[in-house]
């Protein structure tokens, strides 16, 4: 018999930590960011503690390890497989831990070297094939990745995730996070939650992760730094004052939704063509915009689809809603998302062209920017968003 978790706490325990830090898109610097994240962490590490006593098989039960992932087989050995670690804490803990280590070496130069084109696509497909509950499959992921299974809402999650053994942060590569839901008698959602800008969207990888236990959606992923912490540029169109103190420059290759050198983007388009579900990436900013200024990616507002709906569904909660190409961008708030690389890619754009040209076929991907207030109270959007993505069948 396996401990069902109240969704309402998970979602109180993340809100909570959402309270705490105020942020933006802004020109707010890394090291205010930094503050923001340990803060956060303090809470959440003590309120963990006591569920990775009592849930789960201890680390020394656990399956086998994966430390040599990536690796060949050698004397003739099998190659490793995606068996998963079981682990006896949240899904949000999990996110936690991840984004605390992230946090740590944000401006250690060099943390995060990109793979090549192709070794994102190889990273890629193994993160695919990880997540996808079959035990014997053959995923050889980057040898500071672990492969854990967790329980969510009653459902059977697994986390592709650099965690050790024991399920503490190890990053070395930060090729991002990701989780897939298996349910077990309910209903889900298939819906890709995605987190693009950890940290520098204060929050946003928090209620991600909280957003994917309450939807019970399919598929969660998060990037696996902060967007400004490489110093080198994506060469994808666009600029952002983000990382430059208010000067407009090119967006770096650690911007997970402006470069497509990055992993998460790599996982994004294997994903993206292995599966018909739509997405939402949630993002926050400091704008002069409405509580939610939601967009397709195409610079035009459709008034049919997941887009409209949401919008729909947030405005009859009464929240303020911008529809980006219909009264959106303005001067003072222009987040609209037309240089956002996964949408492009989902809207038709190919791998080669989705860093420099627009998509053709948009409204599969919807993009969410929101006021640090909406987003420290995220329950009507994430209400909005279950009424806009109805369970599945
Ligand atoms: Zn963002």
């Amino acid at each position: 018999m396996y401990l069902r978790a109240p969704a309402l706490l998970v979602v109180a325990a993340c809100s909570a930590g959402l309270l705490i830090a105020e942020g933006c898109e802004g020109v707010v610097g890394i090291d205010e960011r930094h503050l923001a994240r340990s803060d956060a962490s303090v809470g959440a590490d003590a309120s963990t503690a006591d569920a990775a006593v009592d849930a789960g098989p201890t680390p020394t039960d656990a399956g086998p390890t994966r430390t040599d992932a990536g690796l060949p087989p050698t004397d003739g050995g099998l190659p490793p497989t995606c068996h998963a670690t079981p682990l006896g804490i949240t899904f949000a803990e999990v996110v936690n831990r991840v984004t605390v280590a992230m946090s740590q070496h944000i401006a250690e130069a060099g943390a995060m070297t990109m793979p090549s084109d192709a070794d994102r696509d190889v990273f890629a497909a193994q993160v695919l094939v990880a997540l996808t509950f079959n035990s014997t499959e053959m995923c050889p992921l980057p040898p500071s990745y672990r492969v854990f299974a967790l329980e969510d809402q009653g459902d059977d999650i697994l986390v592709v995730a650099e965690l050790d053994a024991i399920g503490n942060a190890a990053p070395r590569v930060f090729y991002g996070t990701y989780a897939a839901r298996r349910h077990r008698a309910r209903v889900t959602r298939d819906l890709v939650v995605q987190a693009p800008h950890p940290l520098a969207d204060t929050n946003t990888e928090d209620e991600a992760a909280a957003l994917f236990s309450s939807a019970r959606a399919e598929i969660f992923m998060m990037a696996g730094t902060h967007r400004c912490a490489s110093s080198k540029t994506s060469g994808c169109d666009g600029t952002t004052d983000v990382c430059s103190a208010g000067t407009a420059a090119p967006f770096r290759e650690t911007d997970a939704a402006h470069s497509t050198k990055n992993p998460f983007w790599g996982v994004h388009a294997a994903l993206s063509q292995a599966r018909p579900s739509p997405f939402v990436q949630v993002h926050t900013n400091d704008a002069s915009c409405p509580d939610a200024l939601l967009s397709d990616g195409s610079g035009t507002f459709s008034d049919a689809g997941p887009t409209a709906n949401l919008a729909a569904a947030l405005e009859q909660a009464g929240t303020v809603v911008g529809r980006c190409g219909a009264g959106y961008p303005t001067t003072t708030c222009k987040l609209c998302a037309i240089d956002n690389v996964e949408a492009r890619f989902t809207a038709g754009a190919s791998e080669a062209a989705a860093c420099t040209k627009m998509g053709t076929t948009y409204g599969r991907l919807v993009h969410i920017e929101q006021k640090p207030r909406l987003r420290a109270n995220p329950m009507p959007l994430f209400n909005a968003i279950k009424a806009a993505f109805p369970p599945s069948p």
